[in-house]
């Protein structure tokens, strides 16, 4: 059993007052329309939980804690997945500039991530998924400066008005495989950086996720993150914590599509009383409600090892997998639950069908997670 400090119980308060009385009203507009949740992340900001992590100093909440940012995530995910993801990202792109960032690097973007001018990480290409490594976006020395092409397909908070600054991973020494990989900061003001196409998503639609073009960015030197030949290294490092917030969001879509199945299966009336009083619906619920606690357990493991800085890439590719088939097998259920009804869009179950499926694709396919954790294993 998992006990939390007062601080974390407290951030999660807060979360859940504004997930279940201010996003949950608005999901279902969110996802019909696919419009980016403006207020949702005002709201977060004047909170304090878009700016969780980061030092006070730089006009942050001053709570560096894994724990506490995967109990928000859970609780923003359980009302409106979008959101849970918008924060998430952020999160990803924060954490890696917090760790690898220079003095200089934070002085610049901290405070405007702490305002809520949104990071993303930009690894993924058209041609280079799963196999990240085989990536082309090109970073080639010039003076003092790089100079950037390539184009990221996918990246998230990234919009017609969306993202500010971008954590882009490019190949800098070719020929000699991930170490050849650089990390650059960049921002979306630079001459060259522009935002293609934005995806029309199945689900999470309130999520911006678009394509980012590099044509001849030059950066200086000073926007390297971390040093020279570790942008792929820095990719892993920042997808350990992504992993556990997509576990995160995973979690609440979980618990939301159980709070769900639950409320329809009391009032929904067949052969003269409630579904909820056969057996057959019970088990649906105890196998849901189970997946779900097991897919806490482990993000939280996951969460707890990285918050004491201990090796955790296992344990967040274990709670990433998990979490993701298990919100995909509650949200089935759930629905299944619903019936004719669940097939509707006038149920939030059908909306959070679409959103669960997400879960097992980003931040390394399910498949990805069995491959990390299967090396792990045997090395
Ligand atoms: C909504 C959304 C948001 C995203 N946000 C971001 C973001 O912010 N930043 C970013 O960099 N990326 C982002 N991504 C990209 C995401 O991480 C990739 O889509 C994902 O890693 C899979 O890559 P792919 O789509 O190219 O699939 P592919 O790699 O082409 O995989 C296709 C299928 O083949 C399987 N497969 C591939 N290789 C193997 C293997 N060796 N063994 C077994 N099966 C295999 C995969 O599991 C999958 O089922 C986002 C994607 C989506 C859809």
């Amino acid at each position: 059993m998992y006990t939390f400090t007062e601080d974390q119980l407290s951030i999660q308060e807060v979360a859940r007052d504004i997930a279940q009385n201010q996003l949950k009203a608005l999901a279902d507009e969110i996802d019909k329309t696919g419009r980016f949740p403006e207020e949702n992340l005002n709201l977060l900001v004047e909170a304090q939980l878009l700016q969780l992590s980061i030092p006070e100093e730089y006009g942050g909440a001053g709570m560096d804690d894994e724990i506490a940012k995967a109990l928000v995530v859970m609780e923003l995910a359980k009302c409106c997945a979008a959101t849970a993801e918008i924060v998430d990202v952020h999160y990803l792109s924060t954490d890696i500039l917090m760790r690898k960032g220079t003095d200089a690097q934070k002085a610049q973007y901290l405070p405007e991530a702490a305002k809520g001018k949104l990071g993303g990480f930009a690894l993924t290409e058209p041609g280079a998924g799963s196999d990240a490594a085989g990536m082309k976006t090109r970073a080639v020395k010039d003076g003092s400066d790089y100079v950037i092409n390539g184009t990221k397909c996918f990246i998230s908070n990234l919009g017609p008005n969306e993202g500010n600054h971008f954590v882009v991973i490019a190949v800098t020494e070719p020929g000699i495989g991930t170490k050849g990989t650089t990390a650059f900061l960049v921002d979306r003001s630079m001459k060259g950086v522009s935002c293609g196409k934005t995806e029309d998503k199945m689900g999470i639609r309130g999520a911006a996720v678009s394509e980012l073009i590099l044509e001849d960015v030059r950066v200086p030197e000073s926007a390297v993150l971390g040093k020279l030949g570790e942008g792929f290294k820095i990719a892993m490092m920042g997808l350990d914590g992504g992993r556990i917030g997509i576990a995160s969001q995973a979690c609440g879509v979980a618990f939301g599509a159980i709070d769900e199945a639950i409320k329809y299966a009391g009032q929904r009336v067949q052969f003269g009383k409630p579904i909820s009083a056969n057996q057959g619906i019970q088990w649906y619920l105890a196998d849901m409600a189970t997946r779900a606690e097991a897919a806490w357990a482990l993000t939280l493991k996951a969460a707890s090892l990285r918050q004491q800085g201990l090796p955790c890439t296992k344990e967040a590719a274990m709670a990433k997998y998990y979490a993701g088939e298990a919100a995909c097998f509650c949200c089935d259920l759930a629905l299944q639950i619903h019936g004719g009804y669940g097939y509707m869009k006038d149920y939030a179950i059908e909306r959070m069908y679409r959103d669960a499926r997400i879960m097992r694709i980003y931040e390394g396919t399910s498949e990805v997670q069995k491959m990390v954790i299967g090396r792990m294993l045997i090395n």
